[in-house]
C-alpha cells in the first residue's frame, strides 16, 4: 500500500471533476520541511513555531535564533509557501515547567497563545522581526493564534506594523507576508465578518475549535469519546466558515487533525474546502481520497451531513 501510495507523491492532488486542491504539511521544526517535500507538499500550511521554544527553561530563543530556524524551513521548502504560527503556548504546550505547573484552574482558557504574546509585546515583536526577516527569503504567512476579539486583531496589527518600523530603522532586510488568523475558537467562527476584514486568509484549527465547541478538555482522557469531530455544532462552524470565506474570496485552509483524516476528506471537500494542512505522514492517503472525489457531486451529500442530528451516521464512519 505504501508503495502505492509513494507513487502519487509526484500526482497533482486534483479531484475527478477537475477541482485543484493544495494539501499542505503541518511542521514543528525546520528540519520537518524535508518530511514535507517528501511526502509531495505544495507548502507548509503550519509551522508551531513554539516547538523553538519549549522545554528551555525560560531561556527564550533570540532573534537571530528565530530568524535563523524560520529561514532554514523557508529554504528547505525551496521556494514553496510557509505559514508560520507565532508562538501558541500554553494549556496542552506548556512553555516550561513553571508554566505547566502554575495553578491555573483552566489553562486552556487562560493566558495562552495570542494573549500570552500580547501581554508580552516584547517578545512578540522579537519573533515578529524574525518572521518578517525570513520573508526575505521565500513565500512566507504569518499565522496568528487563538484570537477571538477585535481589540486583540487590531494590536496584533499595530505590533506587526511596529516591528516593521524597527527594522526599516535598523536598516535590516525584510519580505513582505500575508497576515491570516486561526479560526479556533467558536466567538471567532461567529464573528468572521470582523476576521474577513482585516486578515488576508483562515486557518480553521478543529483541535481547538471541537475542544472549545464542545466544552471538552482535549488532553483529558477521561472525556475523551465526547470529543467528537462529528458533532453538528462543530459542522456547523467548519461548513459556514468555509462557504463565508469562499462567498468573499479568502483564502482558507483546515489545518486540525481533520484536515488529515480520510474520513473527512470527502465531507471537506463537498463543504467547499480546497486547502488542507496536515502532517505530512497523511499527505498520500489524503491525496487518494482527493483523486477519487468528485466535488461537486459531494456538495448536496455534504451538506445533508452537516444539517443530520447524526452526521457521523450519514457519512458512515
Ligand atoms: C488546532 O487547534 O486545530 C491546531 C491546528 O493547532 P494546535 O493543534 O497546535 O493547537
Ligand atoms: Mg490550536
Amino acid at each position: 500500500e505504501r508503495g502505492r501510495l509513494n507513487r502519487l507523491r509526484h500526482t497533482p492532488a486534483v479531484t475527478l471533476d477537475g477541482q485543484k486542491v493544495e494539501l499542505l504539511a503541518n511542521i514543528e521544526l525546520p528540519e520537518d520541511a524535508n518530511a514535507a517535500l517528501q511526502a509531495g507538499a505544495v507548502g507548509v500550511g503550519l509551522f508551531r513555531s513554539e516547538f523553538l521554544f519549549m522545554g528551555r527553561h525560560g531561556d527564550m530563543p533570540d532573534e537571530e535564533e528565530q530568524y535563523l530556524a524560520y529561514k532554514r524551513a523557508v529554504e528547505g521548502m525551496e521556494g514553496l509557501p510557509v505559514t508560520i504560527r507565532t508562538l501558541d503556548v500554553g494549556a496542552d504546550k506548556p512553555l516550561d515547567e513553571l508554566q505547566r505547573d502554575a495553578a491555573h484552574l483552566n489553562p486552556a482558557l487562560g493566558l495562552r497563545a495570542i494573549r500570552w504574546s500580547l501581554s508580552e509585546p516584547e517578545m512578540f515583536r522579537t519573533q515578529l522581526r524574525a518572521i518578517l526577516r525570513a520573508a526575505a527569503h521565500g513565500r512566507v504567512n504569518l499565522l496568528v493564534p487563538m484570537i477571538a476579539h477585535a481589540t486583540e486583531i487590531r494590536q496584533t496589527l499595530s505590533l506587526i506594523d511596529f516591528a516593521r518600523a524597527e527594522l526599516d530603522n535598523r536598516g535590516d532586510v525584510y519580505g513582505p507576508v500575508q497576515v491570516g488568523a486561526m479560526i479556533e475558537i467558536p466567538a471567532a467562527a461567529l464573528s468572521l465578518r470582523t476576521f474577513l476584514k482585516y486578515f488576508d486568509f483562515l486557518s480553521i484549527g478543529t483541535n481547538d475549535l471541537i475542544q472549545y465547541t464542545l466544552a471538552i478538555d482535549r488532553s483529558d482522557e477521561s472525556v475523551a469519546h465526547l470529543y467528537d469531530p462529528c458533532h453538528p455544532a462543530v459542522l456547523r462552524l467548519v461548513a459556514d466558515t468555509i462557504s463565508e470565506c469562499r462567498r468573499q474570496n479568502k483564502a482558507v485552509s483546515v489545518c486540525g487533525e481533520m484536515a488529515g483524516d480520510p474520513q473527512f476528506t470527502r465531507l471537506l471537500l463537498g463543504l467547499g474546502l480546497r486547502s488542507f494542512s496536515m502532517h505530512p505522514a497523511q499527505i498520500l492517503t489524503v491525496k487518494q481520497q482527493v483523486l477519487r472525489a468528485d466535488a461537486a457531486r459531494l456538495e448536496p451529500w455534504a451538506r445533508e451531513v452537516v444539517d443530520s442530528e447524526d452526521p457521523a451516521l450519514v457519512m458512515g464512519v
